[in-house]
């Protein structure tokens, strides 16, 4: 992991220094890795330690652990160079087992192709206020957000440090949205714009008397994360609602794969595809 994160930040500078820009996962990880490490030397922690995944769980996102990177380059001689770069460094590139994957294209990334609103954040060389580097958002998200690209950028890099941001497309099925924000999900992240709503797990549990329909257990016997189901989406707060364990709803919902879409254990119609209508855009 050292290795891997210092020789990112000899790649990071290449890519910079030829006019690359880098796009999706690794952006919001680097926005992170800055965050937490400045929390990790605050907290004065042991600095032999910094790279060990067991080690202080509330700043694990202090390093980079994910070894692809996207970077885009316009078309000119500005990659040619950076290929040069890269073959005098294939054996630690394979080593490290690092996936690069590059676009030569003069459209910016992420080429209407952002799976969700945060990796449309792309990071690039700063000339024009001698910075060495900036953080901007694409304006070729292919979302009403290309309109308001410049005023946005803080309020993404807002939400990538809370973790907190929305899916917008790259699944058609159900069952392959469903799993792929779950694996977003299990990686810490939040998604505000599912088809039910997790209840934040610090709300005071003690007068919820009601209890799961999967487990039966009551929600103020223990601290498992709630969900709130709405029987109409679109009308979110006066419809048909109950509460359930995320976890006892996930199980469940995770045995319907074959399904078009997805059914509560009171058979609400539970349907990934409308996430898309409810990505709130500011
Ligand atoms: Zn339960």
């Amino acid at each position: 992991m050292e290795e891997l994160n210092n020789f990112f930040k000899i790649l990071e500078k290449k890519i910079i220094d030829n006019n690359g820009i880098i796009y999706d996962t690794y952006v919001c990880d680097r926005i992170l890795a800055t965050y937490y490490s400045n929390k990790y030397y605050r907290k004065k922690l042991p600095v032999n330690r910094f790279y060990d995944i067991t080690f202080d769980y509330s700043t694990i996102d202090r390093f980079i652990k994910s070894n692809n990177i996207k970077i885009a380059f316009n078309h000119g001689i500005d990659h040619i160079n950076f290929y040069s770069f890269i073959t005098d460094n294939i054996n630690i590139i394979n080593n490290l087992n690092i996936k690069l994957d590059i676009t030569i294209s003069n459209d910016k990334p992420p080429f209407k192709n952002n799976n969700y609103i945060c990796y449309g954040l792309l990071l690039s060389n700063d000339k024009e206020h001698e910075n060495e580097f900036k953080y901007y958002y694409s304006d070729n998200t292919g979302t009403p957000l290309d309109n308001n690209a410049n005023n946005i950028t803080n309020k993404i890099i807002i939400d990538i440090i809370n973790k907190r941001t929305q899916y917008i497309r790259g699944f058609y099925s159900n069952y392959d949205i469903f799993t792929d924000i779950y694996k977003m999900i299990n990686k810490g992240w939040k998604i505000t714009n599912m088809p039910y709503i997790i209840n934040d797990i610090k709300e005071n549990k003690k007068e919820l008397n009601d209890c799961c329909p999967i487990c039966l257990e009551k929600f103020n016997m223990s601290n498992k994360e709630i969900v709130s189901l709405y029987e109409n989406i679109h009308r979110y707060y006066n419809s048909n609602n109950y509460r359930i364990h995320h976890h006892c709803l996930f199980k469940y919902l995770n045995m319907q794969k074959n399904n078009n879409y997805f059914k509560c254990p009171y058979r609400y119609k539970i349907d990934f595809n409308i996430c898309k209508y409810l990505i709130t855009y500011q």
